[in-house]
């Protein structure tokens, strides 16, 4: 900690504010490795681990389980690569629904992974690493394009029955790519014979960064009519000040809060709140994870009209979408 202290401050070069600050990783020179190559290789990982993990002072010290951890991670990005071009991927569709008026608004596309080994991979266990690598790039790219693909087939044959909105999780990373307003527009409009609408999910921890430069490009998308909802609203980084500045149209309650309302007061104030502020916003409000009848039956007495989660239908691949349609 006390080298970072005395590295990190701030310095002036030349008239510039210079931010500098490191991170280390150490190696207990007791471990039983060789050669210099091998001291340097651990001393290596655990310096690129401590640079992961977001520590106030990055600092990790070796262990051999950190070396596991970092060649799976290795394994997995060349995985994802290939995946990505071999199409292991696949959108699942979860319909969120409106149960006041009997219908369905819209469908969430939820990526997962069909690994030739493992199977079934659920997007939490990749998605953080295709940010980290920049492979959420061509991953995001894919994931804009496959859903509008699927609902222009899907127009021909289900024509009357298709919901309304489709909802896509966007990542911080791509907010800040340079020409994704006009990627967006571009998928987009491959949708608008289709009287379907657009909804990007955002988080708020992605406006930390760069906020007015992420409000202008929002504004942009909204100008042509795609939806913005911010998802898993007051879960993390949150600041209710920007809300009004933002072209929001929605906010999702977390799951966390949802399945906790029932025993915790708080997690039940916490909705109370959003939803209020929703509607003083004049916002819809969606609540997430809902899975049982009594939460439903809360959410709905609290006035919260859009509802998702098992309890209606669970993520489903795109030809049990068909059957249910
Ligand atoms: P999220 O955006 O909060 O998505 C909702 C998650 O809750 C989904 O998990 C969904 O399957 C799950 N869920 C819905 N209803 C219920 C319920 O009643 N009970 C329980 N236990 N879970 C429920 P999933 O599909 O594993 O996705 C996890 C997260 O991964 C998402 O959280 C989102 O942050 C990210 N993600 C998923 N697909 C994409 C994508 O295409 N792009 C990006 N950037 N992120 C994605
Ligand atoms: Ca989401």
């Amino acid at each position: 900690m006390e080298l970072h202290r005395l590295i990190d401050p701030t310095f002036d070069l030349e008239g510039f504010i210079i931010y500098a600050s490191i991170t280390i990783g150490i190696l207990d020179s007791r471990v039983n490795f060789h050669e210099a190559e091998e001291f340097l290789r651990a001393a290596e990982i655990a310096n690129y681990n401590a640079k992961e993990q977001g520590l106030q002072y990055p600092t990790v010290v070796y262990d051999p389980s950190i070396q596991i951890k970092a060649l799976e991670r290795f394994h997995m990005k060349i995985e994802l690569r290939q995946a990505i071009s071999e199409q292991q991927l696949q959108l699942f569709y979860q319909p969120i629904v409106d149960l006041s008026a009997f219908q369905v608004l819209g469908f969430e596309a939820l990526i997962r992974w069909q690994h030739p080994q493992r199977g079934w991979i659920l997007p939490d266990k990749f998605i953080p690493l295709a940010e980290q690598t920049g492979l959420i790039i061509p991953l995001g790219d894919w994931i804009l394009g496959a859903p509008c693909r699927q609902l222009s087939i899907w127009q021909y044959q289900f024509l009357d029955y298709l919901p309304l909105s489709l909802s896509v999780d966007l990542s911080g990373i791509q907010l800040h790519e340079r020409d994704i307003v006009s990627k967006i527009i571009h998928h987009y409009q491959s949708l608008q014979g289709l009287q379907v609408t657009l909804k990007l999910e955002i988080t708020e921890s992605m406006l930390m960064i760069n906020t007015q430069t992420i409000i202008n490009s929002l504004e942009e998308l909204h100008a042509v009519g795609i939806k913005i909802s911010i998802d898993d609203f007051v879960t993390g980084y949150s600041s209710l000040s920007y809300l009004p500045d933002l072209p929001v149209d929605s906010l999702k309650i977390d799951r966390s809060f949802v399945s906790c309302m029932e025993k915790e007061k708080c997690s039940l104030g916490i909705i109370q709140t959003i939803i209020t502020l929703a509607h003083t916003l004049g916002l819809n409000v969606i609540a997430e994870g809902v899975e049982t009848v009594s939460e439903m039956k809360i959410l709905g007495s609290l006035v919260c009209k859009y509802k998702q989660g098992y309890l209606f239908y669970r993520p489903m691949p795109p030809h049990q979408i068909e059957d249910w349609l």
